[in-house]
């Protein structure tokens, strides 16, 4: 095995969530990769609303912070060493120089859900940037090959970073069995919910919903195809809808996607709450026989998304609202826990 570790700095930089609300830079030494991992050097890192709940909490639903952790898991760069035969998630070769999205998950690779081909759903996973895996707020990272994928040039480095809340769209929109013709409801207008809205359109949905209470995300709504969007919650309720995806908190707006759905939907779940309980009237859901579906972030879904946005099918960088460098993550935090206005994706570039 030929490490090419000599030509790279080993001491980098990374910002650690020490306590809730606070970010510590600390400069490290990179461990060196274990077996099948390439090193990255990150480029571009998006904040993400489950980023937010672990800045602010310390916690997301039962997972707990228990040490000081490097967050960030939506993120691209370029692999600045890689053992000789390492292939990438799509089995190319990998080399020094190349840049390259990362899929965060990683899973075992051997329980009875990997190998029903459902990895986002085994148990004995890891996830870059969740405890207690660092994640890529920082400037170096190791990661396993197979999690990297080759970057067209036609992808930008934040629509690179971009590619992981894409991934959750697609799995969503996968789960909810979409057809052409169907009418669709996304309840929260982020930027999952305004991926989801792009990937309904490209599916022919003939009617297209947005409940969003944030009205310049309303706007970019119905910029990007959405017939109708309202400000939810007192908004009066159409039920006419055959597939409904929350996108928000899972709070209110779990009832809301409850009473936009048709007899017989399909509600698909994407949203985390910050109190772990989700609240839906049961006699509302029963009585219209509701399917449930709960999304569990993503799988096999980086190739579809890559070929999307390359192919130009999907301009996911126009919801980049905030750049900012990685000196001023507090700042970038800040501004998104806020909802400031604007704001749709905030990226960290490292
Ligand atoms: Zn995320
Ligand atoms: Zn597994």
């Amino acid at each position: 095995m030929i490490h090419l570790t000599e030509t790279v700095a080993r001491t980098h930089t990374a910002a650690v969530l020490t306590a809730p609300g606070t970010f510590a830079f600390v400069q490290r030494e990179l461990a060196a990769p274990a077996p099948g991992e390439v090193t990255v050097r990150i480029w571009a890192v998006g904040v993400c609303g489950s980023d937010i709940h672990m800045y602010q909490d310390g916690r997301i639903g039962t997972t707990e912070i228990l040490s000081p952790l490097v967050l960030g898991h939506e993120f691209m760069g370029e692999i600045v060493t890689a053992p000789e035969g390492c292939t990438d998630g799509e089995g190319r070769p990998v080399h020094p120089g190349m840049r390259v999205a990362v899929e965060p998950h990683v899973a075992c690779g051997h329980c009875r859900s990997c190998l029903e081909g459902h990895p986002n759903l085994c148990p004995n996973h890891t996830f870059m940037g969740v405890f207690p895996r660092d994640g890529a707020l920082q400037t170096l990272l190791n990661v396993p090959a197979h999690n990297t994928f080759a970057l067209p040039d036609q992808i930008t480095d934040v629509g690179g970073a971009m590619l992981e809340p894409l991934g959750v769209a697609l799995h969503a929109l996968r789960l909810g069995h979409v057809r052409v013709g169907d009418r669709a409801a996304v309840v929260g207008a982020g930027p999952i919910g305004l991926l989801l809205v792009a990937l309904l359109r490209l599916n022919g949905v003939t009617a297209l919903h947005v409940t969003e209470p944030l009205a310049w995300r309303r706007e970019l709504a119905a910029q990007m195809g959405a017939t109708s969007t309202d400000a939810g919650f007192s908004a009066p309720h159409d039920s006419l809808y055959d597939v409904v995806f929350e996108a928000a908190w899972a709070d209110a707006s779990v009832q809301d996607a409850a009473l936009l759905a048709r007899p017989g939907a399909r509600v698909v779940l994407v949203g985390i709450p910050g109190d772990d309980r989700m609240t839906v009237q049961h006699s509302l859901a029963r009585r219209k026989g509701l399917s449930l579906i709960f999304a569990r972030r993503m799988a096999h879904t980086y190739p579809a998304a890559i070929a999307l946005v390359a192919g130009g099918l999907l301009d996911v960088d126009q919801l980049v609202s905030d750049v900012y460098p990685l000196a001023e993550v507090e700042r970038a935090f800040q501004r998104h826990a806020q909802y400031e206005p604007g704001v749709i994706k905030v990226m960290v570039t490292v």
